[in-house]
Order: C-alpha cells, then sequence, then structure tokens
C-alpha cells in the first residue's frame, strides 16, 4: 500500500478541521473475500463513508464534508497550514455500534443510505466473529439483519446473494436457497452482465459470483450459519504467510 495525499476538510455544522487519509494504490493480493462481501487482508484499504464530528458530535456523510485543499508528502516545498496539519484523522473502522447511532440520527435519508449503513453495520457485527468459532450475533444484529433483508427485497435483482448470506447467518436455509436457485440466478447474472464494462471483467465476474453462490449452498447445506471465507484456504494460507514473514523478522540465534 502507498499512501497518497491527505484531504483536508470542514466540518458542514461546525467547521471543525479534519485529515481524510488516501491510498496512491494499493492490491488485493492475500485478501480474504467473505461471504458477506468483505474484502479483508493487509493489503486492502479500509475506509468509512461517515464519521462523526468529534467537535460538534453531529454524523456525516464523507461527500458531505467541504473539501479546502491536499496535503501532499511527496511536495515537501508547499508547506500546508498548522491547522491542517495538526487536524486529526477520520476513523477509518467503525464498531457495529457507531453506525446504529448514525442510523438513529437519520443520516439514512434515503432507502440506499440505509441500506448503505445497514449493511455496514451488519459487516461490522461480523468483524468480531470472523476468526472465532464461538460467539453469536445479538438480538439487536439480527434485528437489523431482518431489516436490511427487507429492504433489499424492495429492490429488484441483483442483491440475491447478500440476501441470501442474511438468511443463511439468521439461520433460515431454506429462504437462502430459494434466492440460490438456478432460475432466479439466471437473472442475476444478466443485470450483472450489463452492469461490468469490460468482457475480461464481465467473465471473471460471473465466475467470482458463481464461487460466492456455491460456497452459500455448500454451507446452507451444512446448516452452517457463520461468516466465512469464500474460499475455505484463504485464511490457513494468509495467516501462513504472516508466520512466515514473522520468522524472517525475528532475530537469528
Ligand atoms: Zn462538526
Amino acid at each position: 500500500m502507498l499512501p497518497g495525499p491527505d484531504l483536508v476538510c470542514a466540518c458542514p455544522d461546525c467547521e471543525a478541521i479534519v485529515r481524510v487519509g488516501s491510498l496512491a494504490s494499493w492490491n488485493n493480493f492475500g485478501a480474504i473475500q467473505w461471504t458477506d462481501g468483505r474484502l479483508g487482508g493487509e493489503t486492502i484499504p479500509t475506509g468509512a463513508a461517515i464519521r462523526r464530528c468529534t467537535s460538534c458530535g453531529r454524523f456525516h456523510w464523507l461527500r458531505d464534508l467541504r473539501e479546502l485543499g491536499e496535503i501532499d508528502f511527496f511536495e515537501p516545498n508547499v508547506k500546508p497550514p498548522e491547522a491542517w496539519t495538526k487536524a486529526p484523522f477520520v476513523p477509518t473502522d467503525l464498531p457495529e455500534s457507531t453506525w446504529f447511532e448514525a442510523l438513529d440520527a437519520g443520516l439514512g435519508r434515503t432507502i440506499a443510505e440505509e441500506i448503505r449503513l445497514r449493511y455496514e453495520a451488519f459487516m461490522a457485527a461480523n468483524d468480531e466473529l470472523r476468526y472465532r468459532d464461538d460467539g453469536r450475533h445479538r438480538d439487536a444484529t439480527r434485528e437489523n439483519m431482518k431489516r436490511l433483508d427487507a429492504l433489499l427485497a424492495r429492490r429488484r435483482g441483483d442483491d440475491l446473494l447478500l440476501r441470501a448470506e442474511i438468511l443463511r447467518e439468521l439461520g433460515r436455509f431454506a429462504e437462502a436457497r430459494r434466492l440460490l436457485e438456478p432460475d432466479r440466478w439466471r437473472v442475476v447474472e444478466v443485470i450483472r452482465v450489463h452492469d461490468v464494462r469490460g468482457t475480461h471483467i464481465e467473465k471473471q465476474e460471473k465466475r467470482g459470483l458463481r464461487k460466492v453462490r456455491d460456497r452459500l449452498l455448500e454451507l446452507c447445506g451444512k446448516r452452517d450459519r457463520r461468516v466465512r471465507p469464500v474460499e475455505p484456504r484463504a485464511v490457513e494460507a494468509m495467516l501462513g504467510t504472516q508466520l512466515e514473514a514473522m520468522a524472517n523478522l525475528s532475530p537469528r540465534t
């Protein structure tokens, strides 16, 4: 990962200055694709679409912050104002409770925004469970998952995989399987084909989606309701790489 310039912004309500970090480049080598759609791994940039202002306490979408300028560390001749370099960074990882607070504060003004906030809350709840074999969703998490599924069901077509995952994690395996049936699935593929640009991407996309679908069906068959990696061996491989890296870093005897 290569860091890019920091974006300097002002709160639209109280004018407090914050910095938003950026990345000049990143790759998805060693990344893990999870069944809930989270793409995780050390090389993947994280970033939340919202933040709570530490000065006025209000929630905002990052796109609604007022942009003041950039701090570019590769341009040492341009000296940014001290207020910029001292400004705090917006947090990139938010817990489930913060997404719920944003919903309570009315940040989900449209159906699409509410879906985004509820989906982020769902993934944040799963973040606590990804690498464990115990632990379960809280009542509030399950309630959020049901609301999210109901909102997605009102939209056309494209959300079958996510809905199937939510229902699977709720333990409603028969309903999840029904969403993954081949005749419904053909609809998803057609929609996806129109969504993407090049032929190459299109084929990869279709293959990737089939892989997720097959994995969800397999997990439904086992009545497994935990969030899982799409490729079961991916986690072991990543941990193996980390252990190797640590072994290389430790002092030789
Ligand atoms: Zn503010």
